[in-house]
């Protein structure tokens, strides 16, 4: 079982120089907000092995979820965004993040390499 509090147990990958995000402090306020839209994702994992501290799969769908905005740098996360064999990764703005969340929960989704119980109904009539 994967732990996702785990991406916050390390240290943020950020780039060099000041960190603090607030841009009067001398940090990046990054732009974007990076999103995954987990109804196209495929869970190749390839995004959740480039950026670590971001990208996590989600134990109960098997899809890739961003459960960090400032874990990795942004040349990191664009790396990743690069291996996504479906495009499903995004920037967005960050005032966007509670309605794609909102569309995301309305959706059905059905997990990605789990065993399904309707799997496991036609596995075992094929069996008897
Ligand atoms: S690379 Fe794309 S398809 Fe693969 S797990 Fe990440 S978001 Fe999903």
């Amino acid at each position: 079982m994967i732990d996702p509090s785990a991406a916050f147990q390390v240290p943020a990958q950020q780039d060099e120089g000041p960190n603090g995000l607030e841009p009067l402090l001398g940090g990046q306020l990054r732009e974007k907000a990076v999103w995954v839209d987990e109804s196209l994702c495929i869970g190749c994992r390839y995004c959740a092995h480039v950026a670590t501290n971001t990208f996590v799969i989600e134990p109960a769908l098997g899809r890739s979820r961003a459960i960090r905005q400032n874990g990795d740098s942004t040349e990191r996360i664009k790396e990743a965004i690069a291996t996504c064999p479906v495009n499903c990764i995004q920037w967005v703005d960050f005032e966007q993040l509670d309605e794609l969340r909102a569309q995301l929960a309305a959706l059905e989704l059905l997990p990605l390499g789990l065993q399904s119980s309707s799997r496991r109904r036609r596995i075992m009539a094929l069996e008897s």
